[in-house]
């Protein structure tokens, strides 16, 4: 997920690692490392917890003149961030940088009696079991490469050196990206081109189930299963300012984009969807315990807590004899509420270190409730306090507002309601749906971004004159509403809120006027004409209505439609707020404002 660079040539290859690590930052990481090997075969391994700056002090006392080496910042999936298991990770005479998830680690890991393992990691499992084929001098390194590959699960962009040979890299790809940039007596390697620039513009894209051995005038590319490749050069972008965020003008629009992969991220080993059922290995509670829940509390804050109420609508549509309360951690941790029991508590936080939410994890686990975190940062303190959890592995978030943590918390969230449906013996019938949507959801979030991105652009232009806004929806479309009007606000500054349909009589309708506008979710089902007839009161008083659905038939004369093209029905509210997030970037860029960094607002809140 995170930084990979490698250099091969006649320059100190330490140089381009540290420049090229300096690149790839703004991916956001988390330990960084760097190895080179020098013509003797000894090998400098530097690394460290924290930024490339702290990378950079270690070396002061270690600069040397190596001529090949690897570099890797951490997105930890796998173990803590620390120093032990930051990569390069070595096993014998190889080290490695991985980028990805070995899913099947575990199962692997049992196989390398003869290794002793210094990390945590996952991908140590690998860089050991491809020396468990290279030690006996038997394979080629390219070929010990491909043995090892050929066991693995998961996706891996890896990079390879070993001391016995200081000539060659071997890299390998399958889901996470490789570039190998094409210079003059010199070949580098990246994660992202945006590594090489400067370096050269001539770059090789890794597909795939590809293994490609890298030396300084030479590249040899084949596919696993040994077909050669002929390699296709391609030029790469100069501009830099562009391609650090990955092509994209703000982090905001990138994470917003990147959801169809994150959410890959979130469910990959989770969803069996010929059998309907999803496995969860984390939050570590027997079957008898799951059969034995009666209550879920779902605590968070912010964008959390509205991911927390969204899933709570779909978990209790299928959980039998369940109640569900989400409740908002800087309240409830001063209520003395009681917590009945067999209870589970969710403890939803992106960053891991939302301060209110730590503070109630703390109090619910005095009253001996099982916690469960459902955290985007691996090692983050509730990841590390939580009696069990559920990462939602949704790669870094860098702009202040969350987009793609929103959608893969609601989705760890429902899963987790679905382990406890099957323990308590729900019949598939009735869950199968769920799953099979679960499985297209990364699609469709892809069509649905593609193919509203340039028309909601164009109808936030109209609106940006707007200082308020209502966000209306009934059932699930209801904390999609409250997670929209959130958005809006916090990155356009427009005083927005949030309103279930059915308590516009009981005072908002009275807002309704020239200086409003309304944004309707209205997805097909059980209340949609309900909706629809509250959507005509708010016409009658003359607002100003932004209608999203998935009705093809929808002619109500609302000021704008978005109409989703979807398959899905469950997950709709979902895809709604993929518009409602685009919407507010595309306010916030009409108006002129720091998208990604909000004026008032951090990223992690660590403070009450
Ligand atoms: N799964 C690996 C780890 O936790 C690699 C993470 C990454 O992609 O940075 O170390």
């Amino acid at each position: 997920m995170c930084g990979i660079v490698g250099y091969v040539g006649e320059k100190r290859a330490q140089d381009f690692l540290v420049s090229g690590l300096k690149r790839l930052e703004y991916r956001g990481y988390d330990s960084a490392g760097i190895v080179t090997v020098s013509e003797k075969n000894e090998a400098t391994l530097i690394r460290a917890k924290g930024k490339i700056s702290d990378l950079e002090r270690k070396l002061i006392d270690n600069r040397r003149d190596d001529k090949i080496g690897i570099g890797h910042t951490r997105w930890a999936t796998h173990g803590e961030p620390s120093e032990a298991n930051a990569h390069p990770h070595q096993a014998g005479s190889l080290y490695m940088v991985h980028n990805g998830i070995i899913e099947n680690c575990k199962e692997l890991k049992k196989t390398l009696k003869g290794h002793q393992f210094k990390s945590d990691t996952d991908s140590e499992v690998l860089v050991a079991l491809i020396d468990s084929f290279y030690k006996d001098g038997e394979y080629l390194l390219v070929d010990a490469v491909v043995q090892a590959l050929k066991l693995v699960q998961g996706t891996y962009g890896i990079a390879v050196v070993s001391t016995k040979n200081p000539d060659e890299i071997v890299v390998a790809r399958s889901g996470s990206p490789l570039v190998i940039g094409v210079g003059q007596d010199e070949t580098l390697i990246a994660s992202d081109a945006s590594a090489l620039v400067g370096h050269t513009k001539r770059a090789i894209y890794l597909n795939d189930g590809e293994v490609a051995v890298i030396k300084k005038n030479s590249i040899e590319i084949k596919t696993l299963n040994a077909e050669p490749v002929s390699a296709k050069v391609e030029e790469i972008e100069t501009n830099l300012s562009a391609i650090q965020k990955g092509g994209y003008d703000h982090f905001l629009l990138k994470e917003i984009m990147e959801q169809p992969d994150s959410l890959v991220e979130t469910l990959r080993g989770r969803v069996d969807v010929d059998n309907g059922l999803v496995h969860l290995g984390g939050p570590g509670l027997s079957e008898k315990e799951l059969r034995g829940i009666q209550h879920l509390i779902i605590v968070g804050c912010g964008t959390a807590y509205h991911a927390g109420m969204l899933a709570a609508y779909y978990i209790e549509q299928f959980t039998p004899e369940i109640t569900i309360e989400t409740v908002i951690a800087s309240e409830y941790r001063y209520r003395q509420a009681y917590i009945p029991k067999n209870s589970v508590a969710l403890i939803v936080s992106q960053s891991g270190e939302t301060a209110d939410t730590l503070a109630c994890l703390r109090e619910i686990k005095k009253q001996g409730v099982k916690t469960i975190g459902i955290v985007n940062v691996i090692g983050s303190t509730i990841a590390r306090e939580v009696d069990g959890g559920t990462y939602v592995h949704a790669g870094p978030e860098i702009s202040v507002a969350s987009t793609k943590a929103f959608t893969s918390q609601v989705i760890a969230m429902v899963m987790f309601g679905m382990t406890i449906a099957q323990a308590k013996g729900v019949r598939n019938t009735i869950l199968k749906p769920y799953v099979d949507e679960i499985a297209k959801l990364p699609d469709e979030i892809k069509n649905v971004l593609a193919g509203n991105r340039e028309k909601v652009k164009e109808i936030a232009g109209k609106y940006k004159k707007y200082d308020h806004a209502i966000y209306l929806g009934r059932d699930t479309a209801y904390p999609t509403a409250m997670e929209g009007a959130l958005k809006l606000k916090e990155v356009s500054y427009t005083d927005a809120n949030a309103y279930a349909f059915g308590e516009l009589k009981h005072g908002p309708l009275a807002l309704v006027d020239d200086r409003f506008f309304e944004t309707a979710f209205l997805p097909k089902g059980m209340l949609y004409e309900k909706a629809i007839s509250n959507v005509q009161e708010v016409l009658a008083r003359g607002g100003h209505v932004i209608a999203v659905t998935n009705n093809a038939k929808f002619d109500l004369k609302v000021d704008d439609t978005i109409k989703i093209d979807t398959q899905l029905e469950i997950f709709v509210p979902i895809l709604m707020n993929l518009i409602s997030q685009l919407f507010a970037y595309y306010v916030t860029v009409a108006k002129g404002y720091n998208v990604d960094q909000p004026r008032n607002l951090a990223k992690s809140v660590t403070v009450e």
